[in-house]
């Protein structure tokens, strides 16, 4: 087996549609950054890109959506510091130990306006939503996961229960594509 992320490699722990949410911290001993989250995540999925933040010798990331209505800074946010400000989504990573809180979106056309991505295996909790699939697969390679193993990866990700897709799940693909055709006028908006 290979090592891909702790929330996978030991088969997936379903989550609760009654989850009430729950408190993330960084790694830091000391004055960590807590990010609270209300209600449960949405679109859980191990990510194979490179700009997710993923734990020590983990190959995926696993990340998830909140809206960011509900999702709040409650301790240490003066230790945020945005990863590349570039980025569509902005990482606000803990500048002492490097862990990502949440990642936002604050450009008000993109599809995805309105949710913050986060790593729920920052949260000691239980009931957040297990993963649902693995998205951008093949940029593991970027990485420098070697290529001739791309077939062992998938098979894994399959006999966990996990459809593996090289860009995102086709309901996100969908969301996507129909936001774009309604600012294109090629849909009823
Ligand atoms: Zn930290
Ligand atoms: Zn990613």
């Amino acid at each position: 087996m290979l090592k891909l992320h702790p929330s996978i490699d030991n088969g997936l722990r379903k989550g609760s549609a009654s989850f009430a949410g729950g408190t993330l911290s960084c790694k830091c001993a000391s004055n960590p950054v807590q990010v609270q989250i209300t209600g449960n995540v949405a679109h859980n999925h191990a990510c194979g890109c490179t700009k997710c933040w993923k734990p020590d010798g983990a190959v995926f990331s696993v990340v998830a959506v909140v809206s960011r209505d509900n999702l709040r800074v409650v301790s240490g946010a003066d230790k945020l510091q945005i990863v590349d400000p570039s980025a569509t989504i902005q990482r606000h990573a803990c500048r002492d130990c490097g862990v990502h809180m949440y990642g936002r979106i604050e450009n008000k056309n993109h599809p995805f306006y309105g949710l913050d991505f986060v790593h729920t295996e920052l949260s000691r909790e239980q009931g957040w939503q297990e993963p649902q699939f693995a998205a951008f697969v093949s940029s593991i390679i970027e990485s420098g996961f070697p290529p001739a193993k791309m077939g062992d990866v998938r098979a894994q990700i399959k006999s966990i229960g996990l459809e593996p897709y090289d860009c995102l799940s086709p309901p996100l693909m969908d969301a996507i594509a129909t936001h774009v055709a309604k600012a294109a006028g090629k849909l009823a908006a």
